[in-house]
């Protein structure tokens, strides 16, 4: 196959969203050095812009160059230690891969569970906490990409601020689709991804650090156990030294330079509402269809659908005919829900009334 026999595909599923032509070109900017002084600027600007769609002052905010699971190592590398108890709060896949990371590090995992669909009770995970006080970071997802489920994070950020924990958030589905709020949250490792909500191709993974772990990870015993992810290594890149440690992945920092250029011409308010209007639309046009959502209610992400199929609907082959007759990719169920719910992104600039219409109409064309 040639690059040239592609054919687009209009990209609602759980991630990549569609990328944009301006980022598309972004990408075909010449390739620069990665100590170039125009290079450096970009990821001064780029970490600016990172701070805004995370919702926070820390300095030390700036792209993994890796996917989203790349800064979930990241985060969890940085601050675990062998031995380190490390509460898990997990209703999905994503939670799962948190307890799994933390385990390979050597972490005691104290797991907090609820059903797939359903939020963690707030309570459940503030009693964990106050059980496990040594427990070196409490792990979440913000926004759970295998069920649709929005976390509500106040009360245990508050709860966590309060004890000598960091609280580890991830926000890969969230950042830009849904406020974060790193800050407001009192979350200390947050970390996304450029795929889903920024509309920016796979590749680099959004990360920031408060100064409680930052203290943290200075005052480690054992040197971390990544080296390529070593925050305090990066430290001497980012910072005013500008010592090499690896070479950026130039053109996919441009992709990200422009993207969160839109977010910040579009506004961080406007991208929210645009986005849950989206979200809204394409729930109502489902249930109509027959279809069932899954994800509690009062807690359903608007940039992440997970919707049960009518009953007797075989999925699997008519999400293939989706995509080969209508170009149109939507994801399947994982785990416990495979083979029963589709989970439909309306992401970054996938976001709009017009791909709720395109997908509804493919919907009623494919059931009769
Ligand atoms: N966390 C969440 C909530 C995700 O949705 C994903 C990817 O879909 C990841 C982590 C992992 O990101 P990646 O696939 O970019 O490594």
């Amino acid at each position: 196959m040639q690059l040239t026999d592609i054919r687009p595909r209009l990209l609602l599923g759980p991630g990549p969203s569609p990328v944009s032509p301006s980022i598309l070109e972004a990408l075909a900017r010449p390739t620069l050095g990665h100590l170039d002084p125009q290079f450096l600027e970009l990821m001064d600007d780029v970490a600016d812009g990172l701070r805004l769609a995370f919702g926070t002052d820390n300095t030390m905010t700036f792209p993994v160059s890796g996917t989203g699971s790349a800064a979930m190592e990241a985060s969890l590398v940085n601050v675990i230690e062998p031995g380190d108890t490390v509460i898990v709060a997990s209703n999905g896949v994503f939670g799962g891969r948190l307890a799994e990371m933390s385990r390979r590090m050597g972490a005691e995992v104290v797991l907090v569970e609820a059903e797939w669909g359903r939020i963690l009770d707030p309570d459940a995970v503030i009693d964990a906490l106050r059980a496990h006080p040594g427990a070196r970071a409490l792990a979440i997802v913000l926004a759970e990409t295998s069920t649709g489920v929005q976390q509500p994070l106040a009360e245990i950020g508050a709860a966590v601020a309060a004890t000598d924990t960091l609280l580890v958030v991830d926000a890969v589905t969230a950042i830009g689709g849904t406020p974060v709020a790193v800050d407001g949250n009192h979350i200390d490792v947050c970390y996304a991804g450029t795929q889903k909500c920024l509309g920016v191709p796979p590749g680099l993974a959004p990360i920031t650090f408060s100064e409680k772990a930052m203290d943290r990870i200075r005052s480690r015993t054992v040197p971390c156990a990544s080296w390529y992810l070593d925050v305090s290594l990066l430290a001497g890149y980012l910072g005013s030294e500008r010592k090499y440690h690896h070479t950026a992945p130039i053109n996919m920092v441009y992709a990200l330079h422009q993207g969160l250029s839109e977010l910040r011409a579009e506004g961080l308010e406007a991208r929210f509402e645009r986005h849950a209007r989206a979200g809204d639309r394409l729930k109502a046009g489902l249930v109509d269809r027959g279809f069932t959502l899954f994800a509690q209610e009062g807690h359903r992400l608007p940039q992440l659908t997970s919707a049960l199929l009518p009953e007797g609907v075989d999925e699997g082959p008519l999400r293939r005919r989706l995509l080969d007759e209508y170009g149109i990719e939507v994801g399947g169920g994982l785990g416990a829900a495979k083979g029963k719910l589709w989970r439909i992104g309306l992401m970054g600039h996938g976001a709009c009334d017009e791909n709720v219409d395109r997908l509804l109409a493919a919907v009623d064309d494919l059931f009769g």
